[in-house]
């Protein structure tokens, strides 16, 4: 992980060390056998990826300076939200990034996927899964999952059509949320997504990407994605 996360480091994609710190604490190695140290993202099955690491990174960097929001906030109160949670390696990150305080949601589609992110993750962050502060569901996460909410941190794995309200509502006031946009391959965006702390919405366009789609478990199982 060394030598990667100093590339990344290098490129300029990370550049806080909180995020040096929060990576280096997930050995990618546990999430995908194959070169898992390359900046690549790469096949897990079922027509979808696990995410590049400098994908990884980009959206911790995004999403990790709102936590500045709740700097008076106790931190077992952290409630974080990963739609397409796939392999398990950000939200194992997500759980880093406050130091396994709060609560992870991983949402995941594919029963498949959903139980090999589960064994991925046991690995080496057994602890997480037993003390319940990643809680991973098997379901639809296009709703998202508003009993746990509302979430400080919203990320988004897979490409949505435009940002769904349904998962703005589950923002907390002060949160923020990472989220690809669009269906087209060739003109798909990560939107940052920011809730003030008077509940006010804006979004922002920022990075060019090319994610797979926030589809059905049938649409995405026939390829279609
Ligand atoms: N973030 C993960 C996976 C990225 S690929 C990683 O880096 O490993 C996108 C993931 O979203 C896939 O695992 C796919 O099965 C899942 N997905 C797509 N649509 C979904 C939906 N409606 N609900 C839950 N998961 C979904």
């Amino acid at each position: 992980m060394k030598g990667l996360l100093t590339k990344l480091y290098n490129d300029k994609v990370i550049k806080t060390q909180i995020v040096v710190d929060t990576m280096f604490q997930v050995d990618r190695a546990d999430f995908i056998e194959k070169d898992p140290y390359s900046d690549d993202s790469q096949y897990i099955g079922f027509h979808v990826v696990i995410s590049a690491p400098h994908m990884h990174a980009y959206a911790l960097e995004y999403l990790s300076p709102a936590l500045n929001n709740f700097r008076n906030f106790n931190p077992k109160n952290f409630r974080f939200l990963d739609i397409g949670s796939g392999s398990g390696y950000l939200t194992v990150c997500l759980s880093k990034l406050i130091n396994d305080q709060g609560i992870v949601v991983g949402i995941e589609h594919i029963p498949e996927l959903f139980q090999k992110g589960k064994k991925n993750i046991e690995k080496h962050h057994k602890n997480l899964l037993d003390e319940k502060k990643i809680v991973l569901l098997n379901c639809d996460g296009r709703n998202g999952y508003n009993q746990l909410g509302p979430y400080q941190l919203i990320h988004v794995g897979a490409a949505a059509e435009k940002v769904p309200k349904v998962l703005v509502d589950q923002l907390d006031k002060g949160g923020r949320m990472f989220i690809p946009i669009g269906l087209d391959l060739d003109n798909q965006w990560i939107y940052i997504v920011d809730k003030d702390l008077n509940g006010n919405v804006t979004m922002k366009k920022t990075i060019s990407v090319c994610y797979v789609l926030l589809t059905s478990k049938e649409k995405q199982l026939r390829g279609e994605c």
